[in-house]
């Protein structure tokens, strides 16, 4: 078994040499155990930040979806497969304990039909469930209403931007190249711009001259304040994540945001922060309809795939240099 931890902790923007990749052995499969084999791993943005509450040389966390490949447990055969928070391992050991704790959330990977397995960490997994709740639950968009993304053609956003299209909304995305622009286009977002080549606020000034009713943000810092000059009186912005600043020192009091309470105030925004660990108790149904749409045709999803557990770090680091569109996955 492989599994990659943690070398050093990063400074600024991750790199290779942050991490290390070891060998392990497993224990004996004994009864009420499985062991279980890596089908595809998660690499998320929010591990950034999770990296400075871990300890050197311990395993790099994350979800991945998983195999049974030895069984003494009959709830869990040779050949099933499981979602399971283990980190960046290629073979896991669980025993009977730990198929029941928490914090490895083991759960049955639902069933996806035809589907490719890979969605279950994607759009019908946890980024899947972020946009729907965040968005839909949490934003109630109403149709007529302009909604503005950034990370748009990212996991999360890629599936905003069409939601919000689905709900009858004008729809303003921003990503960081051409390519991902044209392929927001090609999925219907017709104002999709790169954020690298145009000025975003004179973009949102010639597409949503302050009216802005909902800004969904990924990425925070300077984007957010750019828009939220062009924001409506009584907009609403959705704190999904702050990317441009997870690799700056979180905690520092040096990480001061830019956002304009002047603003806030003037035009009497509403903010709103989302963590979709606290909204667990939603994902089934978010799950179910998100699948249905899926199934239906009316979502599009794209994964950018990275061969090889080797990769694991590349894969991570890749999500700050905006090499992904749509959900990262690694198959080792
Ligand atoms: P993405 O698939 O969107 O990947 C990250 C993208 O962010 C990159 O592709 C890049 O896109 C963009 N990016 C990276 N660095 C910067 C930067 N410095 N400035 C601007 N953009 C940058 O990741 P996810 O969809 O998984 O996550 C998107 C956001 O949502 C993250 O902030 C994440 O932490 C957050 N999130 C929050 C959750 C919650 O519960 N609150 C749950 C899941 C995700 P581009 O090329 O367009 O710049």
């Amino acid at each position: 078994a492989k599994v990659w931890t943690l070398a050093r902790q990063p400074k600024g923007e991750p790199t290779r040499d942050d991490f290390a990749c070891k060998e392990e052995v497993l224990p004996l499969c004994e009864d009420g155990d499985v062991i279980v084999e890596a089908v595809c791993l998660s690499v998320d943005p929010y591990m950034r930040f999770k990296l400075c509450s871990i300890s050197l040389n311990a395993a790099m966390m994350g979800e991945q979806i998983a195999r049974v490949i030895e069984s003494k447990n009959s709830e869990w055969p040779v050949g099933s497969h499981m979602l399971v928070y283990v980190g960046w391992r290629t073979h896991t050991y669980l025993s009977y304990t730990d198929l029941r704790d928490t914090d490895k959330s083991v759960q049955q990977l639902p069933d996806l039909g035809t589907l490719p397995k890979s969605l279950g960490l994607g759009i019908l997994g946890m980024p899947g469930n972020t946009a729907y709740l965040a968005f839909l639950e949490v934003m109630h968009p109403k149709p007529g209403e302009t909604v503005v993304v950034n990370a748009a053609a990212g996991a999360v956003g890629s599936i905003v931007v069409q939601l919000a299209k689905l709900a009858g909304c004008k729809v303003v995305a921003f990503a960081g190249s051409d390519e991902k622009v044209a392929w927001l286009k090609e999925v219907g977002i017709n104002h999709a711009f790169n954020y690298k080549t145009v000025k975003v606020g004179d973009t949102l000034a010639q597409v949503a001259p302050e009216n802005i009713n909902i800004y969904f943000d990924n990425v925070g810092g300077k984007f957010t304040s750019e828009v939220l000059p062009h924001m409506a009186t009584h907009g609403r912005m959705l704190v999904c994540g702050v990317i441009s600043s997870y690799n700056d020192d979180m905690m520092s009091s040096a990480v001061i945001s830019p956002l304009s309470e002047y603003m806030v105030m003037r035009k009497e925004l509403i903010i709103k922060g989302f963590v979709i660990y606290s909204w667990k108790h939603r994902w089934e149904s978010s799950f179910r309809q998100m699948k249905k749409w899926v199934d239906e045709g009316k979502i599009q999803y794209h994964e950018t795939v990275v061969q090889g557990f080797s990769n694991m770090p590349y894969a991570f680091t890749g999500l700050f240099r905006g090499a992904n569109t749509g959900k990262v996955v690694v198959v080792p």
